[in-house]
């Protein structure tokens, strides 16, 4: 017979998911409760008020999409684009060619502008853009997870509004870990997810749109072309003022009720913490990071303006062996980090500091294992 489960006690130092916190654990192993209960109800608007703090908006609809990130991913362009829109994507990493073949599939008509990994837009390459392709959706992602680049937004809203176009922004490694003003910034849509910065587990992720996104959804021709995300559905299940009468709430589908409740402690603490002292925290321990790479003798592959608080690549030097220095981490020493995606693959490390892990203990850890294992390779 199986025994009961038990799971390694790894210190999770990848790009995500992040170790949660104690007390987000305790909150996700309590018993359910049906997904209308008033109490229930009550628990999901405190999310889309506190969504609406860590993002730092005052857009109403805001909620968390029952999915991983890429569910989220999917409702906002789901919900933005319609059938021969033009959508400009920015790629300079895996996730914007994410944006792209999805937004395909939504029958956008897709347009790029690219960049060598690890390097991000300037204002006027994006305005450039824009003028060129008046876009319907310009989509950018804010936190490249698979180069360790943050890309500056500020003025790109304000430039979108002069052609009437939506700014949709990938916020998957920033809520809660690197500034993000999405109202002051002009940002229409965003997603993100629950197991990085926030600290959760994954399965509960953060979806926005702004009152000019949702006049497009309600203006659409056609139909969303997915039933599960759509919003003008999920709205009514979420209370959403514009998607029906306020405070009404009807059956969409079953909420992954614990999961819920470990997103809502895990803003709780974010709210707790203060978001600005969360974000500085974020900044300086990855700053610690930094130093003690660089004193064992690493170089970062992001310039140090556009590296992200978040998640670090670490270049992987010559004659070592990448895979199996992150294998000996994760089977001796219990730490888990991450290696290259797509033109990266071999070539970077990639270390996260999210959440409950960006701690100093969490760096002097994984420094003392790297360190003797480099010296001796
Ligand atoms: N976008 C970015 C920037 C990501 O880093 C990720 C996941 O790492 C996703 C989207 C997809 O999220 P998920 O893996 O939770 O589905």
């Amino acid at each position: 017979a199986l025994e009961p489960l038990e799971v390694p006690n790894r210190l999770l130092l990848g790009p995500g998911p992040s170790n949660a916190h104690p007390t987000v654990l305790k909150a996700m192993s309590t018993r359910p409760l049906g997904h209308l209960d008033p109490a229930f109800l009550t628990m999901m608007d405190e999310i889309q008020s506190l969504l609406r703090y860590v993002w730092q908006t005052e857009n109403p609809h805001t909620i968390a999409v029952s999915g991983t990130g890429t569910a989220a991913m999917e409702a906002t362009l789901a919900n933005s684009v319609e059938p021969g829109d033009v959508v400009l994507i920015g790629v300079a990493g895996y996730f914007g060619n994410r944006l792209v073949d999805m937004a395909g599939r939504y029958g956008a008509d897709v347009r790029t502008i690219t960049k060598p990994w690890g390097q991000v837009f300037n204002l006027e390459e994006i305005s450039t853009a824009v003028a060129t392709h008046k876009p319907a959706i310009l989509a950018l992602v804010h936190a490249e997870t698979s180069t360790g680049a943050r890309q500056p937004l500020e003025g790109v809203g304000e430039l979108c509004r002069q052609h009437g176009t939506l700014l949709l922004v990938d916020t998957v490694t920033s809520l809660g870990g690197v500034p993000i003003f999405l109202d002051e910034w002009g940002v229409d849509l965003s997603y993100s997810c629950s197991q990085k910065g926030l600290g959760c587990s994954p399965g509960a992720s953060p979806f926005t749109m702004s009152p000019r996104a949702m006049e497009k959804l309600q203006k659409r021709q056609s139909k969303v072309a997915n039933w599960y995300l759509d919003m003008t559905l999920l709205g009514k299940y979420w209370g959403s003022d514009a998607f029906g009468e306020r405070g009404y709430r009807t059956y969409h589908h079953t909420a992954p009720i614990n999961l819920y409740y470990g997103l809502r402690e895990a803003l709780r603490l974010v709210a707790e913490e203060g978001l600005a002292n969360c974000w500085q925290r974020h900044q300086k321990n990855v700053e610690y990071l930094w130093q003690g790479l660089e004193d064992i003798g690493l170089k970062m592959h992001v310039e140090k303006e556009y590296r992200l608080p978040t998640l670090t690549t670490v270049c992987i030097p010559e004659g070592v062996n990448g895979k199996s220095i992150a294998r000996q981490l994760l089977l001796e020493h219990n730490i888990e980090i991450g290696g290259g995606l797509g033109e990266l693959a071999g070539k970077v490390w990639r270390v996260g500091l999210m959440g409950f892990n960006s701690r100093p203990e969490s760096v002097d850890k994984l420094i003392a294992a790297l360190g003797t294992m480099i010296s001796n390779n």
